[in-house]
C-alpha cells in the first residue's frame, strides 16, 4: 500500500511516499526559510506564493525519486490544519485535483497528528502512550489510548516553546529560525544565570513561556543599561535549561502518573540537543519506552503526514471533495471525527 501525503501548512512545501504505514519511500521538503530570513519570521503571502511556485516540482520530484505514478498511489493525504490559511490551501487544492483526476480517496490530515506520527516511521507505537509536541505552534502534552485518538492532558497557557526560542532569539539579533542558533549558542555557555522555570500549581501539565520571555529581555535590558556584557552563548544556556528542565520534568511526571509505555517527542523542538539529551537522562531508568524522531523528521514534513494519513485511511476515514483548509482544526474533534465520520 502506497500513501502519498503533501504538507504546506507553514514555510515547508513537502511531498512524501509512505508504504505500508510505516516505510518511507521519499520524503522531499522544499524549505523557503531563506526568503524569510530578512523579515525574521514567516511572511503569510511570501509563503502562500511559493508553495505555488513549488508545489508541482515537487510532487513531481517525490514521484520521480520513488519511481512512482500517481496511479501506484492507494490514497492522497494532505495537511488540513491548523497553519496559515492560504499556506493550506495550496496543499489541499493541490491533494484534491490530484485525487479527483486520478479518482482516488482523499483524506485531510491534522498537522500535529503528523509531528506524531512521524515517530512510527522508525518505531511501533504500544499503546497508552504520550507525546510531547514541541513545535513552533504548539506545547502539548497528549495522551493516546489508541490509533487516531488524542487527549491533550497539558499545554501552554501561551507562547509555544519553539515560539519562545524563536523570539529569544530575535532579542539576540539571531537569524531565523532561531531555535537552532540559540541551541548551537547554549552547547557553548554556562548555565550562569537564573531563570524562573513556570510549574504553575501543582500538579498541573500546563506550560508557560511568557514569564520566561519577560525575564530574560528584562535581564538582557538591564545588563545594556548597566553597561555589563552578559555573553550570549550564557544566556542562550541559561534560558535553555529553563525550557528544557519544565519539558523533560512535566513529560517524565505525566508518564509516571498515567503509566504510559512509551514517551514520544514531536514537532520542531524535539531536534534541541539540550531537550533530547535531558530525556535520555530522565528515562533511562524508566519503565517508559522513550522516543525522539531523527532531525529530518523533527520540523515539518510531509513522510509524518503519510504516516498519519496512511492510519487514518486504513481506519476507513475519507474526506469529500469540499475538504477545505482548515486553520484552527481542534485536534480532540479530528480524533473523535475519525472514528465517528465517513463523509
Ligand atoms: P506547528 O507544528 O505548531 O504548526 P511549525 O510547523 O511552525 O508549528 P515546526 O516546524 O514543527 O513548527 O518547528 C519549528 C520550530 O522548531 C521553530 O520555532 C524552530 O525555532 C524550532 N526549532 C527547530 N530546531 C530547533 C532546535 N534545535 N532547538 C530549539 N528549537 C528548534
Ligand atoms: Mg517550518
Ligand atoms: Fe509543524
Amino acid at each position: 500500500q502506497y500513501i502519498l501525503a503533501i504538507e504546506t501548512s507553514c514555510d515547508e512545501t513537502a511531498v512524501a511516499i509512505v508504504k505500508n504505514e510505516r516505510e518511507l519511500v521519499t520524503n522531499v521538503v522544499a524549505s523557503q526559510i531563506e526568503s524569510h530570513k530578512r523579515f525574521g519570521g514567516v511572511v503569510p503571502e511570501i509563503a502562500s506564493r511559493h508553495h505555488i511556485e513549488q508545489i508541482t516540482v515537487t510532487l513531481e520530484e517525490a514521484l520521480k525519486e520513488a519511481d512512482l505514478r500517481i496511479d501506484d498511489m492507494d490514497a492522497i493525504t494532505v495537511t488540513e490544519g491548523p497553519g496559515l490559511v492560504g499556506a493550506l490551501l495550496v496543499g489541499v487544492n493541490a491533494a484534491k485535483s490530484i485525487a479527483f483526476a486520478k479518482q482516488k480517496p482523499l483524506v485531510g490530515v491534522h498537522h500535529i497528528a503528523g509531528h506524531i506520527y512521524a515517530n512510527r516511521l522508525e518505531k511501533e507505537f504500544e499503546f497508552p502512550l504520550l507525546s510531547l509536541v514541541v513545535s513552533g505552534g504548539h506545547t502539548e502534552l497528549i495522551l493516546m489510548k489508541e490509533h487516531g485518538s488524542f487527549e491533550i492532558i497539558g499545554e501552554t497557557r501561551d507562547d509555544a516553546a519553539g515560539e519562545a526560542y524563536d523570539k529569544i532569539a530575535r532579542t539576540l539579533k539571531l537569524p531565523y529560525p532561531g531555535g537552532p542558533e540559540i541551541d548551537r549558542l547554549a552547547a557553548e555557555g554556562e548555565e550562569s544565570i537564573d531563570f524562573p522555570r513556570a510549574w504553575l500549581e501543582q500538579g498541573s501539565y500546563d506550560f508557560s513561556f511568557s514569564g520566561l520571555k519577560s525575564a530574560v529581555i528584562n535581564r538582557l535590558h538591564n545588563a545594556d543599561q548597566k553597561g555589563e556584557t552578559l555573553r550570549p552563548e550564557d544566556v542562550a544556556a541559561s534560558f535553555q535549561a529553563s525550557v528544557v528542565d519544565v519539558l523533560s520534568t512535566k513529560a517524565y511526571r505525566a508518564a509516571e502518573e498515567y503509566g504510559v509505555k512509551q514517551l514520544i517527542v514531536a514537532g520542531g523542538v524535539a531536534a534541541n540537543k539540550g531537550l533530547r539529551k535531558a530525556l535520555v537522562d530522565k528515562f533511562e531508568e524508566s519503565e517508559t519506552e522513550l522516543l525522539i524522531p531523527p532531525m529530518h523528521l523533527c520540523t515539518d514534513n510531509a513522510a509524518m503526514i503519510a504516516a498519519a494519513g496512511a492510519v487514518a485511511y486504513n481506519q476507513g476515514h475519507r474526506s469529500g471533495w469540499d475538504l477545505n483548509a482548515n486553520p484552527g482544526l481542534d485536534l480532540e474533534q479530528y480524533g473523535n471525527r475519525k472514528h465517528s465520520a465517513e463523509n
